[in-house]
């Protein structure tokens, strides 16, 4: 029969929900589908852009069934090491178009040191991200305040941020127009309202509160898989609990400059090429620093991810 081509919905350890066109497969593999250059538990991932053979048998419950022949190149992936300290590691979902840091100023309060840990991590993935400042409704003067500083603080580094309420409705056409069409995440604190905002954005979804949150799914990485879902005004959202925590991937100290971006964009008229900007001469980004043209709570993320051994920041989880 001829090959089809499908993206992997859902994968239940050796299974793969794949759909194509309007229809679904329940797909295993076809001999050793292994990627070059990176050692995973996990061959397919939610994301997958894959070829398939139908086969002409059926599931138990009715699905038609397939055989996995090819993977198409990943333009990015999120991983977790399967075990700590293991060289292996778990591939969490692929071919992310954008990803929802959700923040909140208060209720519970988000540092921004987390919002900035999940931004170089997103860059290091060469995920786009956008911000969400929700719960919009519940502020006072001086917390709205704040919404307007971070607003600035991260729209003049290039950063697209959204303030929205999952209460009034603000802002969610915004929300809406990011995530057409596309495959999106959702990530942030427990509490923010991640499951809230998708849920009125997409009632149809009605991706139950609980299961979102992350103090049930702590502990359970290993038997809980991915999952993406449709959105009824198109795109995808994936779920999965290591997707709303994941930490830092491997990162060198030399790399981390390369993830906030203006910090990058300054980084190269320093005296010292190999300058880690923390008490060099002649270094450009202190003196961007002075001139507030990069922001104190930016430059102090830099140096805690700086000053992290390797293990722990493997550990962060958000
Ligand atoms: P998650 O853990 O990020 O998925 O957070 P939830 O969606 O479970 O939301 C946590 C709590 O915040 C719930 O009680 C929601 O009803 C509430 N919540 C979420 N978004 C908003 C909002 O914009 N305004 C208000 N007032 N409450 C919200
Ligand atoms: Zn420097």
């Amino acid at each position: 029969m001829n090959e089809r081509e499908g993206i992997v919905f859902k994968s239940t350890g050796s299974w793969y929900t794949v759909k194509s066109g309007a229809e679904f497969f329940l797909c295993r593999i076809k001999g050793l589908l292994r990627i070059k250059g990176l050692r995973t538990t996990n061959p397919l991932s939610v994301g997958d852009i894959v070829a398939f053979v139908p086969q002409d048998e059926f599931s138990e419950n009715g699905m038609p069934l397939g055989v996995v022949t090819r993977l198409k190149e990943r333009k990015n992936y999120i991983i977790r090491r399967s075990v700590n300290l293991s060289r292996e590691s778990h591939i969490i979902a692929a071919n992310i178009d954008c990803a929802f840091i959700v923040a909140t100023v208060n209720y519970p309060v988000t540092y921004l040191n987390f919002i900035d840990r999940f931004l170089v991590t997103a860059e290091a993935y060469s995920i786009p991200s956008v911000i969400v400042i929700n719960k919009y409704d519940c502020y006072n003067p001086t917390e709205q305040k704040h919404v307007s500083e971070w607003f600035h603080l991260y729209n003049r580094i290039g950063y697209d941020v959204i303030v929205t309420s999952a209460d009034t409705g603000k802002g969610l056409d915004e929300l809406v127009k990011r995530m057409k069409g596309k495959i999106n995440v959702f990530v942030g604190l427990s509490g923010v309202g991640k499951s809230t905002l998708i849920n009125k954005i997409d009632p149809l979804l009605q991706l139950k509160t609980d299961h979102l949150s992350e103090y049930h799914q702590a502990g359970k990485h290993t038997t809980t898989f991915s999952e993406m879902f449709s959105l009824s005004f198109g795109g995808y959202i994936v779920d999965t609990p290591g997707i709303r925590s994941f930490g830092m991937i491997d990162m060198k100290n030399d790399d981390v400059s390369h993830y906030f971006p203006e910090i990058f964009k300054v980084a190269g008229q320093c005296k010292f090429h190999n300058c880690s900007h923390t008490h060099e001469p002649g270094c450009a980004v202190i003196e961007a620093l002075q001139k507030d043209l990069i922001s104190t709570s930016r430059y102090e993320s830099y140096l805690s991810i700086l000053n992290e051994d390797e293990d722990e920041k493997y550990r962060q989880h958000f």
